[in-house]
């Protein structure tokens, strides 16, 4: 299991990571009526944080459009 952990980077994100990332943010994004991470329960939490940080460095973007829309399917 360790060796498929997402979090786990080397320079470059797999398409698997990008979109792994990409559904914690969304998972973890605050919400707009408490303006905390509904997961966690805290502002912009690590969680969010690190997907983030990982999209950023890698140049990946954020939300991939064309994924949107197709409901909450937790990765895969
Ligand atoms: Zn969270």
């Amino acid at each position: 299991m360790s060796e498929d952990n997402p979090w786990r980077i080397s320079g470059q994100l797999s398409p698997y990571q990008v979109r792994y990332f990409q559904q914690v943010l969304v998972v973890h994004a605050n919400s707009p009526t408490t303006g905390v991470c509904p997961v966690c329960g805290v502002p912009r939490c690590d969680t969010w944080v690190g997907a983030y940080d990982a999209l950023a460095l890698a140049g990946e973007p954020m939300a991939d459009p064309s994924r949107w829309g197709g409901g909450s399917d937790p990765a895969r």
